[in-house]
C-alpha cells in the first residue's frame, strides 16, 4: 500500500481536573497534557495505539505543522500505509511530564507563585509520565491500548506502562531501550547535566526572564549526540574531512566536518529545548529500574501483553544485550515476546532513521494480530432461564446486540441476538430457550483476526463469542473490533 503523509495536524492540550501524586510523594496541581492524535479511535475502541517519545521528542510524532519545514519526528512510521497506519489505528502521542513542549515541566507557570517552577517542579520519574500517559487514555474513554510503542526513553515508558498497567496494554514494542540505565547511561547523563549546571547562566535554574544557558545545553545535546550515533556512521558522514578548508588551521578553531555538525547539533538544540526539561528528564532515565531485588523476571511477573522487542545491532547507548535481558526476563515468566535485531550502521539513532525495516517489522508484527489481541474480555452473558425482559434490558443497558447464553458450567449453550428478541413479539414466544441460536458459530483466541473476519462475512453475523478449549467463553470478538483493525479488506 502507498504510504502518505497525515498533512497538516495539530496539537491538542488536557487539563486533568485532579492532582498527579507523584512517585516521589509531591502532589502537582493544575497540570496541563500536551498530545496529538492521528486516525480515528473505532466504535470499540480497541485501535488505539500509544506513541513514548524519547529524551527530545514531544508530543508532535507525525504529519505536519503548518509553516513547518520538517514532519514530526515518526513520520517514517506513522500514517496512512506505514506500519502505525491511520487508517486502521488511533495513534496518541503526548509530551512527557517535565517536558517543554506543552505538558507541564519545570518551565511552566509554578500556580503557587506565578513564576517558573525552575528547581521548584518536584523530581519526576518514568512511572510518573506514564501515569500521567494514563490520565489522558482515561480522558479518552479508552480502556484498552491496542499498543505501546517507543524507542529508547520511549521504550522504558513503554516497559513501564505493562507493569503499572498489565490490563490496559494489549501489545508492547519496546525499541533499542533498557530495563534499567546502565552506569555508562548516568555516567552520559550526569556530564550532561554538569555542563547545564557548569554554566553560569543557568542561574541556579532561575534563567527564564534572564539569558538562556545555551552554552551549557548545547555542550550536553553535543555528548549525547555522539552516544547517539556510530563510529561506522561518522565515518560514513564526516570521515576525518575538514570543514571549509584544505588544512589543518593549526589553533583550536574547528577544523572537521565532525566538529562543525556537533557545534550545530548543540546549538539548534538550545532553540527547541529547555535547559532544565534536560535535567529533569535524564535524571528519571537514571532513576529508571525495574528489577525487583535485582530480578528483572520478578518485575514482570504479572505481564499479560504480548511483545516485539527491537534492538539495533550497531547501538552502543543502548546495546542488543540490554535488550536480550527484557527478552529472556520476558520468556522466562511465559510471556508471548518476539525478538529482532536491526542491521543498520546508524548507531541508537536507528529506530529514527531506519523507516524501510521498521515498518516492515512493526507492520509484520501487527499483521499477526489474533483474536486474543482484540477481543474483549469483559463481556456479558447470562444463562438460559433469564427471563426475554432481563435479556432485552442488558441489551439496551450494555448497548449491546448480541450476548452468549451459558451453561451453570460456564459453557456457551448459545447466543441472543436482539433480532432473536424481536420474534418473541412477532411470534409470541416466551422463554429464552425458545429464541436463541444453539449452534453458535465461535472464534478461537489464537484464529487471526482474517479467519474470524471470514467466518463473520459467511455467516452474515457480526458478532462471535471466543471460547477456550474446554468450550468456556473467554470473550467476545466483534466487526467493530476488527473492521477498523483490516482497514479495506473487511
Ligand atoms: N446481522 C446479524 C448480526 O449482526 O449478527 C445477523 C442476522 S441473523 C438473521 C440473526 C441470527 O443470527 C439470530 O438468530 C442470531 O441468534 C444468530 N447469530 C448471531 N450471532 C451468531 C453466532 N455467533 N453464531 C450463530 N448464530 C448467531
Amino acid at each position: 500500500m502507498k504510504r502518505e503523509s497525515l498533512g497538516i495536524v495539530n496539537t491538542q492540550y488536557y487539563n486533568p481536573s485532579h492532582d498527579l501524586i507523584l512517585e516521589g510523594g509531591e502532589r502537582l496541581k493544575n497540570i496541563t497534557i500536551a498530545y496529538e492524535t492521528y486516525g480515528k479511535l473505532n466504535k470499540e475502541k480497541s485501535n488505539a495505539i500509544m506513541v513514548c517519545h524519547a529524551l527530545s521528542g514531544d508530543a508532535h510524532a507525525a504529519g505536519w505543522h503548518e509553516g513547518d519545514r520538517k514532519p514530526g519526528w515518526w513520520d517514517i512510521i506513522i500514517g496512512p500505509g506505514k506500519a502505525l497506519d491511520t487508517n486502521k489505528y488511533f495513534i496518541i502521542c503526548s509530551n512527557v511530564l517535565g517536558g517543554c513542549k506543552g505538558t507541564t515541566g519545570p518551565s511552566s507557570l509554578n500556580p503557587e507563585t506565578g513564576k517558573p517552577y525552575g528547581l521548584d517542579f518536584p523530581i519526576i520519574t518514568i512511572k510518573d509520565m506514564v501515569n500521567v500517559q494514563k490520565m489522558l487514555v482515561d480522558h479518552l474513554d479508552i480502556k484498552q491500548l491496542f499498543a505501546v510503542i517507543g524507542g529508547s526513553m520511549g521504550g522504558m515508558q513503554v516497559l513501564q506502562w505493562c507493569i503499572s498497567y498489565p490490563d490496559t496494554v494489549r501489545m508492547a514494542i519496546p525499541i533499542a531501550t533498557s530495563a534499567y540505565s546502565s552506569p555508562q547511561q548516568i555516567a552520559f547523563n550526569e556530564v550532561g547535566r554538569r555542563a547545564i549546571i557548569s554554566d553560569p547562566k543557568w542561574n541556579n535554574g532561575e534563567y527564564y526572564s534572564l539569558e538562556f544557558p545555551d552554552e551549557g545545553l548545547a555542550l550536553a545535546r553535543m555528548i549525547a549526540h555522539i552516544t547517539y550515533l556510530s563510529n561506522e556512521s561518522m565515518y560514513e558522514k564526516f570521515g576525518r574531512r575538514l570543514q571549509d578548508k584544505d588544512e589543518y588551521s593549526f589553533d583550536f578553531s574547528t577544523d572537521f566536518q565532525v566538529e562543525s555538525y556537533l557545534h550545530y547539533q548543540g546549538s539548534s538544540f538550545t532553540k527547541r529545548f529547555d535547559a532544565n526539561t534536560y535535567l529533569y528528564i535524564t535524571k528519571a532515565i537514571d532513576y529508571f529500574d525495574l528489577t525487583e531485588n535485582g530480578s528483572l523476571a520478578d518485575a514482570f511477573k504479572n505481564i499479560k501483553t504480548k511483545f516485539l522487542i527491537i534492538s539495533v545491532d550497531s547501538d552502543w547507548l543502548y546495546p542488543p544485550s540490554q535488550n536480550k535481558e527484557i527478552l529472556m526476563a520476558l520468556s522466562t515468566n511465559d510471556v508471548d515476546v518476539s525478538y529482532i535485531e536491526i542491521k543498520s550502521n546508524y548507531g541508537h539513532d536507528t529506530f529514527l532513521i531506519e523507516g524501510g525495516q521498521l515498518n516492515y517489522i512493526i507492520g509484520n508484527f501487527f499483521s499477526d494480530t489474533l483474536v486474543r489481541d482484540v477481543m474483549s474480555h469483559d463481556m456479558t452473558w447470562i444463562r438460559k432461564d433469564t427471563s426475554i425482559e432481563d435479556a432485552a434490558q442488558l441489551m439496551i443497558a450494555e448497548k449491546i446486540t448480541h450476548i452468549p447464553v451459558v451453561s451453570d458450567n460456564d459453557k456457551l449453550i448459545g447466543i441472543v441476538t436482539a433480532w432473536d428478541i424481536s420474534k418473541t413479539v412477532a411470534l409470541n414466544l416466551k422463554n429464552l430457550e425458545d429464541i436463541m441460536t444453539r449452534d453458535v458459530i465461535t472464534a478461537w483466541p489464537d484464529d487471526s483476526i482474517e479467519i474470524s473476519a471470514q467466518k463473520m462475512r459467511k455467516y452474515n453475523i457480526s458478532s462471535l463469542p471466543v471460547v477456550d478449549d474446554t468450550g468456556r467463553v473467554i470473550g467476545i470478538i466483534t466487526t467493530d473490533h476488527i473492521s477498523t483493525l483490516m482497514a479495506g479488506s473487511y
